[in-house]
């Protein structure tokens, strides 16, 4: 989910008579805040041009939705984000740049990648990790229809479920929206038992087992506890109501390095170049030669 909702309202600049306001933006695509909005009840005359004004009411009917909170300074610090040409690295711009760098381009730099709007799939992977978060951090019973997943948190130890996580250039910890983050991510469960982490991750599409996500939440985990001698991780994968694979992540050195290097590779523009792949039949760039159409 890439909507933003600010706590302007905290301030006086937020203050209008007893009107609270907050600033809605997004750091992908324009017409997924417009379809956060059109959700929410905002109508789109009051678009200002790079993000919404809405009253506290619809900042938490943004959040029910999906949107993330941030703060007011955070908001500022994603504003200067937009400006850059590389974005700050974060699974999802790692792994699309790997698999096509001229995606990556269209999606996480120039945003010219259609907004192809917020399908069932996505709505129900939203719900699910909404769900587990409050269970986890609030102990809020799991709805009916989700209860089947008790058995995944019911005796795990005191944790911060969704985790944000920031690393500098120099992979040091820092803040997700800090000034100088260089790479970002958020951990569905991480648990600290001494020098040992544990990265669980829930998977709400169809079971595909690929460790990179967790590797790179491994790097995370790792910058922010140092202390970390043995990583390992696991999907969980919540359709099938299964553990997948229990995977070694402590090799956080390798993790680091391939990031480092897909990294100054995308600062390369010349590199922002069509890579044909197994995905390119879901892939909504229509001009790119290796475009192939679903429908025909
Ligand atoms: S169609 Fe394939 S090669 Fe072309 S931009 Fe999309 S993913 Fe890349």
């Amino acid at each position: 989910m890439t909507v933003y909702v600010d706590d302007m309202y905290k301030y006086s600049m937020g203050r209008f008579g007893r009107m609270k306001m907050s600033h809605m933006i997004t750091d992908t695509h324009e017409n997924e805040l417009h379809a956060m909005a059109t959700k929410i009840g905002v109508a789109r005359k009051l678009y200002q041009g790079d993000h919404y004004d809405i009253s506290i009411t619809m900042r938490t009917k943004a959040i029910q939705f999906g949107a993330i909170a941030i703060t007011l300074r955070e908001l500022a610090m994603l504003n200067r984000e937009k400006e850059m040409k590389v974005p700050v690295w974060s699974y999802s711009f790692l792994s699309t740049y790997d698999r096509c760098p001229s995606q990556a381009a269209a999606k996480y730099v120039n945003k010219t990648y259609p907004y192809e709007g917020e399908n069932e799939a996505l709505r129900w992977g939203n719900a699910a990790h909404n769900a587990m978060e409050h269970r986890i951090n609030d102990n809020v019973r799991l709805p009916n229809d989700m209860q089947q997943w008790e058995c995944f948190v019911e005796d795990l130890p005191k944790v911060e479920a969704e985790l944000k996580l920031g690393v500098r250039k120099d992979y040091s910890p820092c803040g997700f929206f800090d000034k100088d983050v260089y790479g970002r991510g958020k951990l569905d469960v991480p648990i600290i038992d001494g020098d040992v982490g544990f990265i669980f991750d829930w998977k709400t599409g169809k079971e595909w087992e690929d460790p990179l996500e967790l590797k790179i939440g491994a790097v995370l985990l790792k910058a922010k506890y140092p202390q970390l001698k043995e990583i390992v991780g696991a999907y969980c994968w919540l359709k099938e109501n299964k553990w997948g694979q229990v995977y070694d992540l402590s090799d956080t050195d390798s993790t680091q390095k391939w990031i480092d290097e897909t990294m100054e590779k995308a600062g390369r523009s010349n590199f922002w170049t069509p890579k044909k792949n197994a995905l390119c039949g879901w892939c909504a760039l229509r001009d790119c030669p290796y475009f192939k159409d679903r429908q025909g």
